[in-house]
């Protein structure tokens, strides 16, 4: 029997309108707080403004950041955390999507530190600033998990990294934040959750618990990901995919990711306008097929659970059924794409594969088959 040890500080608060709780929740921790977000949406939603608003009616000072890219880079964070020593501020809040998210959990902790943010990928951080979640998107998990990914804009590298001062104190998930996602990042966002699912319940470092988390949340994404995506107003999917994210975020945070996000990172670090979950998808397909042989029980119960009907195909035929199954999902999420289509160029891909294992290989060691770099290259050159 398999030995492991699970920990997962985040007290979680679920709910429409929950953002209301933002001023008595942060006021605990302390009353000069940065809010880190993204440049446009929580502005043009007016969700900043509120968030503004309810901490300062709790007698909090609120500095705002608000330069956070889509897969946002060291510099940004760096800044920020430049930011947070000047105010001496005693929380940082993201509020956003995994972007704003994983970035106040890196200047939380590079707030406390002397060194650029990205020594600490190799210098273990002891201690960061408390750390508050307020999440808009229903996709990384972010919201509730250690992890932080960040983008190096002179190389490209995108590596993720995560220690145990970097769990966030709080999680707000207030799904009516989410109900603004265009129909894109409603997508891209939700096939992430997909991908956390699928790598949590089959990688390597996988059990009872980390599969626990994805039975549940699969149940909750299987209805809503194509409803969220087609009836944006429908508050039921937004809802049940906001618990979809938050539970493969908790299971991530046990077991891990593997190859789909190892190849994407060098995806999306090389070409930041490239949407995570809209890289995933593009590398989902050819991934499953690899990993097939490794983890057949795995795909034939999620194709069961999907209601997949068995009738008389074989095990290798019911497990490439959820293969067909999940390509009929990208095709009605319009995510059914090429990497060529994403404007990756052909003359990358090396340089990928070996980003892949240069700064994701814990989630290449996690994979349920074995692969190597040509291995890698090879499914790049597939999903081109
Ligand atoms: P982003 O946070 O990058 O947001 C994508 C876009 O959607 C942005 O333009 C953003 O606006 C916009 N947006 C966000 N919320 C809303 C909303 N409610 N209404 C309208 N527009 C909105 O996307 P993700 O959540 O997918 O985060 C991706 C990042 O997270 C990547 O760097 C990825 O690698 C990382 N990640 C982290 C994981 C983890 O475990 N920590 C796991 C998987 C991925 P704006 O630009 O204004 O912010
Ligand atoms: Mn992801």
């Amino acid at each position: 029997m398999k030995s492991f040890t699970i920990y997962n500080p985040v007290k979680i608060h679920f709910g429409n309108g929950m953002l209301a709780q933002a001023g008595s929740i942060a006021k605990k921790y302390s009353d000069n707080i940065l809010i880190v977000t993204g440049k446009n949406s929580m502005q043009k939603t007016g969700t900043l403004d509120k968030l503004v608003k309810i901490l300062k009616e709790s007698g909090i000072t609120v500095t705002v950041y608000d330069g956070i890219t889509p897969n946002p880079t060291a510099t940004e964070i760096d800044e920020a955390a430049k930011i947070a020593k000047q105010k001496k501020v005693g929380l940082i809040i993201g509020l956003g999507g995994g972007s704003p998210l994983d970035s106040a959990k890196a200047i939380a902790v590079a707030a406390k530190g002397d060194i650029p943010v990205w020594e600490y990928l190799k210098t273990p951080a002891n201690d960061a600033l408390p750390i508050i979640t307020i999440v808009s998107t229903s996709g990384t998990g972010s919201e509730v998990n250690r992890y932080s990914v960040m983008t190096n804009p002179a190389t490209g590298e995108k590596p993720g990294f995560g220690y145990e001062c970097m769990y966030p104190k709080e999680a707000i998930i207030d799904p009516e934040i989410t109900s603004s996602m265009p129909p894109y990042v409603t997508a891209a966002t939700g096939f992430d959750v997909f991908v956390h699912i699928f790598e949590a319940f089959t990688g390597k470092a996988k059990n009872e618990f980390s599969s626990a988390y994805c039975m549940q949340a699969f149940y909750l994404l299987k209805d809503n990901l194509i409803k969220a995506y087609s009836e944006p107003d429908n508050m039921q999917a937004r809802g049940d995919m906001a618990l979809a994210s938050a539970l493969a975020g908790l299971a991530i945070d046990i077991s891990g990711v593997s190859i789909m996000h190892a190849m994407e990172h060098p995806v999306s670090g090389n070409y930041p306008n490239i949407a995570h979950g809209a890289g995933l998808a593009v590398l989902a397909l050819e991934s499953m097929k690899y990993n097939l042989n490794a983890c057949k029980r795995d795909y034939i119960l999620i194709a069961h659970h999907f209601g997949i009907k068995r009738a008389d195909k074989s095990d290798d035929e019911y497990a490439m059924s959820l293969i067909e199954k999940t390509k009929e999902i990208l095709t009605a999420l319009n995510l059914n794409v090429r990497l060529k289509d994403l404007g990756v160029e052909k003359d990358k891909l090396q340089k990928i594969a070996k980003e892949a294992f240069a700064t994701m290989g814990f989630a290449i060691d996690n994979n349920p088959a074995v692969i190597d770099e040509k291995g890698v290259l090879k499914l790049l050159e597939n999903s081109y």
